[in-house]
């Protein structure tokens, strides 16, 4: 049994002549149990033609089941009669067309309704609900997900229409609020079950069952996106663009004004009077269905995370391109990225870092925090023991880096890894070269310098890049190595942020105090290695 009620009726055969098929029929009815749009629509087409008829013959039996209160069967009938007057005002309205045929020709003549109605494409949702929605569609959606090979517990499905479905839509709620307005019946349009809503019921779970069972939910981090276009009627839309222009702006990347948020704003604002001067109503009827495009697959960016060394003092962090030309051949993140990209089997990835090291500066110690994004991947797990081979895996491919506490993390735990940069702090190993000779206890007395805050104008080398300003950072506390009487190691902790060869060479006095104002001699840095980066994040992992 259908869930129609009796004030249903009058819709029902409207809808049906107008061309709609019997899912939109129920759509307009507001019918929302899933399952009535899961039945064959050839039963459901059987089911409403009974139901109508039924009204025809039947309409002597209403007052008798009013009369009858414990019949519970027509208790929904009975309760909406009501408002819709007296049944000889309704019987006036209920013979449509055909005169008064004998019963033979009226059942001729619904069989070749019947197969007229099977046969046409739907004017509201051109297909979408009819051939559109069958087993082999879900098939060959199914199929095109199989064939991306991805790793997912559940699938979300998104579909997507052409933008005059919605004129359509409008166009066919006009045509019943007529016969509503005449029954004084009230119906909201939000009611009205969206074709989108109602592809998803039929389609889920046919989709869910070719890929065994997977379960497709409202939220996932897997989408499959179907498509559809009919480029028969895309100039449905066009007549909005003159009524309603100000909806309509020309966008850059847009191939057409038209998009369906467009139009949807045209609908919301045209009165039923303008529409109806410009559009049938009901719609004209389609020659053909619309044409499903590729099914997309997409999986949500995953996350990983972890701390390098870099060892190499020719290896930039980022790949470096100047002018088009690449300097160097590699780069921290490509050495990191094609293991885990080949692992994640990942169609791209961002690569971020808390800070980053000049081509020329080592990262030792416990290494500098990273995190990738990986973007669409197609495997999205990957056990302790498989990242710990994929860490090994980045290991073993170079010499100039180190990976380790690799880890998959969410996005919002990389924040982390941003938060509160400047109040960290950062160790480092410099070599000094100073013009003068010294000898160990001429560079003594740095060891004792506590907390000493510098005055760094934006270096010449970053200029082109960043804009001019004046940072104060702190150099909490220096540790001197002599080496021999023009070298020593200096051992720096600093805020994060400081620029530690501007600080040892002075920069042209751009960096105020520096090494060379100290030692009351020129000085130079030859080399740099960044020993420690303060970031407690990500977790570290024993090995
Ligand atoms: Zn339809």
């Amino acid at each position: 049994m259908l869930p129609l009620k009796e004030k249903d009726k009058p819709i029902v055969q409207k809808l049906l002549s107008s061309g709609c098929c019997p899912r939109c029929v129920l759509r307009f009815c507001c019918v929302s149990v899933q399952a009535a749009y899961r039945k064959p629509p050839q039963d459901t087409l059987k089911e409403l033609q009974a139901f109508i008829s039924n009204t025809e013959n039947g309409k002597s039996q209403e007052p008798a089941a009013e009369s009858t209160e414990e019949n519970s069967k027509s208790h929904d009938a009975a309760v909406s009669e009501p408002p819709e007057g007296p049944p000889n005002k309704k019987a006036k309205l209920e013979p449509v067309g055909t005169g008064a045929p004998s019963e033979e020709d009226c059942c001729a003549a619904a069989e070749d309704k019947l197969k007229d109605e099977e046969s046409s494409v739907c004017v509201a949702c051109l297909g979408i609900l009819q051939e559109l929605c069958d087993p082999t569609q879900a098939v060959k959606i199914a199929e095109r997900v199989k064939a991306g090979e991805y790793e997912f517990d559940t699938l979300v499905l998104s579909v997507s229409l052409p933008a005059q479905l919605c004129v359509r839509e409008h166009s066919c709620w006009l045509h019943m609020k007529k016969e509503l307005r005449e029954k004084s019946m009230a119906v909201d349009k939000d009611d009205v079950i969206q074709v989108k809503e109602a592809f998803k019921w039929i389609m889920q779970g046919q989709v869910a069952k070719e890929l065994g069972g997977v379960a497709v939910v409202t939220r996932s981090l897997f989408e499959v996106s179907v498509e559809f276009t009919h480029p028969e009627t895309d100039a449905d839309c066009h007549f909005l663009a003159t009524t309603c222009s100000d909806c309509f702006k020309p966008t850059k990347n847009k191939q057409s004004v038209f998009t369906r948020m467009a139009v949807v704003k045209a609908l919301e604002k045209i009165s039923d009077t303008v529409f109806l001067k410009h559009y049938a109503c009901p719609p004209a009827r389609p020659t053909s269905s619309c044409i499903p495009q590729d099914v997309q697959c997409l999986h949500m960016s995953i996350f990983i995370a972890g701390r390098y060394n870099k060892f190499s003092r020719a290896l930039p962090q980022t790949p470096w391109v100047i002018d088009g030309e690449r300097r160097m051949e590699s780069s921290v993140e490509e050495l990191i990225a094609a293991p885990v990209l080949s692992s994640f089997r990942s169609d791209g990835f961002n690569f971020s870092s808390s800070g980053r090291e000049d081509v020329d500066v080592r990262t030792l110690g416990n290494g500098r925090p990273f995190a990738m994004e990986l973007l669409n991947p197609h495997r999205s797990r990957l056990s302790k023991a498989e990242m710990k081979q994929l860490q090994e895996t980045i290991n073993k491919s170079s010499d100039k880096i180190r990976v380790r506490d690799l880890q998959i993390v969410s996005r919002e735990a990389m924040s982390r890894m941003k938060e509160g940069e400047e109040d960290k702090t950062k160790s480092y190993t410099a070599l000094v070269w100073t013009q003068k000779p010294i000898q160990r206890e001429d560079i003594a007395f740095i060891d004792d310098i506590k907390d000493l805050t510098l005055d760094q104008k934006t270096p010449l080398r970053v200029l082109h890049r960043r804009a001019l300003a004046v940072r104060q950072r702190v150099v909490h506390r220096m540790n001197t190595r002599f080496l021999d009487s023009h070298h020593f190691h200096l051992e720096l902790k600093t805020q994060a942020g400081t620029y530690i060869k501007e600080f040892i060479h002075g920069d042209f006095g751009r960096t105020k105090p520096n090494m060379s104002v100290l030692l009351k001699t020129d000085t130079d840095i030859l080399e740099l290695d960044v020993e420690s980066v303060d970031v407690d994040w990500p977790p570290s992992i024993p090995e």
